[in-house]
């Protein structure tokens, strides 16, 4: 097996994906995180990477202190994270939260590494500039997120017949069936309060608002290749189905399990093989029931404005992204109510400068233009 480099690892996905490299003995090449030295530090002591990067380019020395006792080389900023990204015959796991998994996604594909992406963010902002670069490098890109995870292993036994529909499920997060009256007043406890998911704090307000379906239904345009108008997206309240496609004929192809992540990102680090894992198996006898329901896209706006995004194309996509990144700050802070979010997605579509085919240099541009605009909005200054 591959050695991993896991970009990430402090954070939620990070975590369990190390669990999952315990249980295998599969070994790290690198590590890395933003700026939580104290976790990197415990983490590069248990697997003795051969490098630990920490993003923040201010804890570099703190770092390297901590790790003085050891052989482990340590490096730091987003040209740290490029350099383990690019360490030859690895595999990558992106575990960054937000944009600034973009570059370093790139730095691995493009030395012809392997990636397994949990960063929904960089097919988001940069799905053609990535997939392009995917196909010219010849690299799989192996998604971790547990519905494109569920599509990519329905799709396995498909044998070149092409899917119809994508059913993209959605839990509906904590405030599904309310209204725009009911969500004014919001406490940010109340949003992070997930029914079925444990996951990192900006995601979770995601999943609150639908921002994350909206997110994902672009990152499965780009990973599958599909219309957007093939992705119906169906409210799943348990997370037991993690999603489905159907063919031409009608046949329906779901993957089921337990809301865990370390299933999909296992199957991530090891594809195509099927190991033990340490997630909980899902037992039929204990489901008592399956409840569907439609998303309501009136009220959670967020989801309407990702569709009009991807169907408008060029850097919509980030525009609503980075819209939304700099809002869900601003929230967890307290500085900004619930509903604001969707206002300064839904606003950045038409007020961020549109480009038809943004280079990179474009999209890092159009990320500090949308927190411009999100910034100004509010009335505030960083
Ligand atoms: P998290 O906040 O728990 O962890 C994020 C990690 O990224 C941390 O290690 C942090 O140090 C690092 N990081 C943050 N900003 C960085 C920067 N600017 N440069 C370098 N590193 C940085 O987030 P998470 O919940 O683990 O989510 C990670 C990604 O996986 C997100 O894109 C999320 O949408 C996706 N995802 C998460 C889950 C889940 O269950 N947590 C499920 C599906 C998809
Ligand atoms: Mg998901």
């Amino acid at each position: 097996m591959d050695k991993i480099v896991l970009l990430g690892s402090t954070g939620s996905i990070g975590k369990q994906t190390l669990d999952v490299c315990r249980a295998h003995n599969i070994v790290i090449k690198a590590l890395s995180a933003n700026s939580d030295v104290e976790t990197l530090e415990a983490q590069a002591r248990e697997f003795l990477p051969e490098y630990a990067v920490i993003a923040d380019e201010t804890l570099v020395k703190d770092l390297k202190t901590r790790l003085a006792d050891t052989e482990i080389k340590v490096h730091g900023g987003e040209k740290g994270l490029c350099e383990i990204a690019a360490l030859p015959g690895c595999r990558v796991v992106n575990a960054i939260v937000g944009m600034a998994g973009l570059v370093p996604t790139l730095s691995a594909i493009r030395a012809g590494n392997d990636v397994a992406l949990a960063n929904k963010e960089t097919l988001v902002t940069g799905g053609k500039l990535v997939m392009d670069a995917v196909e010219r490098s010849g690299v799989k890109l192996l998604p971790v997120d547990s519905e494109h995870s569920a599509i990519f292993q329905c799709l396995q036994g498909a044998a070149g017949n092409k899917f119809s529909k994508i059913i993209l499920t959605a839990s509906g997060g904590p405030f599904y069936g309310k209204n725009l009256g009911e969500l004014a007043g919001v406490t940010k406890e109340q949003a992070l309060a997930h029914p079925n998911w444990a996951m990192g704090e900006k995601i979770t307000i995601d999943s609150a608002t639908l921002m994350n379906k909206g997110l994902e239904l672009i990152e499965a345009v780009w990973l599958f290749g599909a219309e957007p108008s093939q992705i119906q997206i169906v409210v799943q309240r348990e997370s037991v189905i993690h999603s489905a496609v159907e063919f031409e004929d009608g046949a329906i192809i779901a993957q089921l399990g337990s809301a865990d992540m370390r299933l999909p990102i296992q199957y991530a680090l090891t594809y195509p093989e099927r190991l033990d894992c340490p997630a909980k198996k899902l037992s039929f006898e204990d489901l008592s029931a399956l409840t569907f329901g439609t998303p309501d896209e009136k009220t959670f706006v967020c989801l309407a404005a990702a569709k009009r995004a991807i169907e408008k194309g060029g850097n919509a996509p980030c525009i609503i992204n980075c819209a939304n990144e700099t809002a869900v700050r601003l929230f967890l802070d307290g500085r900004i109510r619930f509903l604001d979010i969707g206002d300064a997605v839904e606003e950045s579509l038409s007020e961020v400068k549109f480009i038809a085919n943004p280079t990179l240099y474009e999209l890092l541009d159009t990320q500090k233009s949308a927190e411009k605009f999100v910034l100004t909005k509010f009335g505030l200054s960083k």
